[in-house]
């Protein structure tokens, strides 16, 4: 039987607490996630706290946080244990030391007998002779015994062209000069990245590591350790940088590579988020743009991840959030507008006539913080206060004309039975035609809002309702006779 037919699949995002999580980070975590659960696999959250100088508090909290918030889902790892516990890298030291002593047994490994100062005049000397500086060019015929204080490095033994396939980028290969005695352990008695990842991938039986370009370069010298230990290696995926908006370089801080739970409180869904990011670097193929996790789930191929960079579009990521909002219930919209509403003395009577004037305007939740701020909301709720010459249409300046306009309109809706938008506006309009649209329905809308913007005036003489409409509109009437 085919081996990898039977193989369980598991996969593991393995971050280093060292910042926020942005979206370079998560796309990683969801394609591995998006593999694992399209086939049964398992997925682990590994945190390679190694480098402690580098280390940000708070980071680890950080990264699950994101990850729960966007719905990406762990078998094992820190929070929930598992049969591989620990899944803090510095609580598996003993792993990696005894690892590393099998390598010493074995005679290819040996503890780095120099000094920093001495190391920097190998640089220098190699910089000179216009040479890559290479340690293996200095290695000591006879090292001291490893005893835990000197960095471990590993002895390449066969300096040779490393070749091998990514599952992604295809068939690679990189020279000699690839391949260098790098450290496996350090001084301080932490492994290094390079060796502790092997280590772990090796004991929790990852199959697939899906991880971002920039280790690339360093495969040759992985591939060199799978050899020395004699184990094999899990598949290599690579995922395509992700680009700044003009395509050309890498996405930084400017162009949004932000804290992923940024967008959170920016009141962005954690599923237009997913379908977002799953699109930037893979697609299954087709037109559509939306696809909901479970859809994504079932399309999730390694063969459809592009290879080339893929570009990060703001825009993009708002119109997908649009697109998921709009279908947001009635209890959502509700609950967003009364919390985000800054004025806590306003009553919201009526308050679910406003959610679809809100949802056909809004891209993320935010949005509405934004709509109550500029007074886009208030109208709804109390009487606008305005100045008269707002009631007044451009170009004109006659009181008693828009009363006059006014007037009429307080008799044609008086007579109004329905009160739907749409009968008020039929109502309306053939007076409105007759005398100059604008000179009946700008007055009316402003009379309604107090604003120069706003929805049409029917959709708010609706929602505000028959009395408080033609309250209003008597208002108004009074104001420009005065
Ligand atoms: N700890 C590495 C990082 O955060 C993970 C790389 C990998 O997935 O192997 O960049």
């Amino acid at each position: 039987m085919n081996d990898n037919m039977t193989e369980k699949i598991v996969t593991r995002f393995a971050p280093s607490p060292t910042g926020f999580m942005h979206v370079g980070g998560v796309r990683t975590a969801l394609y591995a996630w998006l593999f694992a659960k399209k086939n049964n696999g398992t997925m682990i959250l590994r945190i390679e706290d190694t480098d402690k100088e580098r280390e940000v508090e708070g980071s680890i909290e950080h990264i699950i946080k994101s990850l729960k918030w966007l719905g990406i889902t762990w078998d094992e790892g820190p929070d929930i244990g598992g049969p591989n516990a620990p899944y803090l890298q510095s609580q598996r030291l003993d792993s990696y030391k005894k690892y590393a002593k099998i390598l010493v047994e074995k005679g290819l490994a040996y503890a780095d007998p120099y000094s920093e100062e001495e190391l920097e005049i190998f640089r220098k000397k190699a910089e000179e002779e216009k040479r890559p500086f290479l340690f293996r060019d200095h290695r000591p015929l006879n090292p001291p015994a490893w005893d835990g204080t000197q960095p471990l490095r590993l002895k390449i033994v066969n300096a040779e062209k490393t070749k091998w396939h990514d599952l992604v980028r295809g068939d690679l290969e990189a020279g000699p000069e690839a391949l260098d005695d790098f450290i496996l352990v350090k001084s301080d008695g932490y492994p290094t990245y390079n060796f502790a990842h092997i280590i772990d991938d090796l004991l929790m039986g990852v199959t697939h590591i899906f991880r971002a370009d920039e280790f690339i370069s360093s495969t040759p010298k992985f591939i060199a350790l799978y050899n020395a230990l004699e184990i094999k290696r899990p598949e290599f995926v690579t995922l395509p940088p992700i680009m700044g908006p003009d395509g050309k370089k890498k996405l930084g801080k400017r162009d949004g590579a932000k804290d992923i739970l940024d967008y959170q409180k920016e009141g962005y869904l954690p599923e237009a988020v997913i379908n977002f990011l799953s699109l930037i670097g893979w697609n299954p193929g087709g037109e559509k743009e939306i696809f909901s996790v479970d859809e994504i789930i079932e399309l999730f191929e390694i063969e459809k991840i592009h290879t080339g960079g893929a570009k990060f579009n703001e825009d993009k990521l708002l119109w997908t959030n649009k697109e998921y909002i709009k279908n947001k219930s009635d209890i959502d919209f509700i609950k967003e507008i009364k919390e985000r509403n800054p004025r806590k003395d306003l009553t919201l009577d009526g308050i679910e006539k406003i959610v679809p004037i809100v949802r056909e305007r809004i891209a993320i939740w935010s949005d509405i913080s934004l709509m109550w701020q500029n007074g886009e909301l208030q109208f709804f709720f109390e009487k606008p206060i305005y100045e008269k010459a707002l009631l007044l249409p451009k170009g004109t300046n006659d009181n008693s004309v828009t009363a006059k306009h006014l007037l009429k309109v307080k008799e044609i809706l008086e007579n109004n039975v329905d009160w739907s938008a749409e009968s008020i506006k039929n109502d309306l309009w053939d007076y409105a035609s007759e005398v100059g649209r604008g000179n009946v329905l700008w007055p009316l809308r402003t009379c309604l809002t107090g604003r120069d913007k706003s929805p049409d005036p029917f959709t708010v003489a609706e929602v505000l309702g028959k009395t408080e409409t033609l309250s209003r509109v008597g208002e108004a009437i009074n104001q420009l006779n005065i």
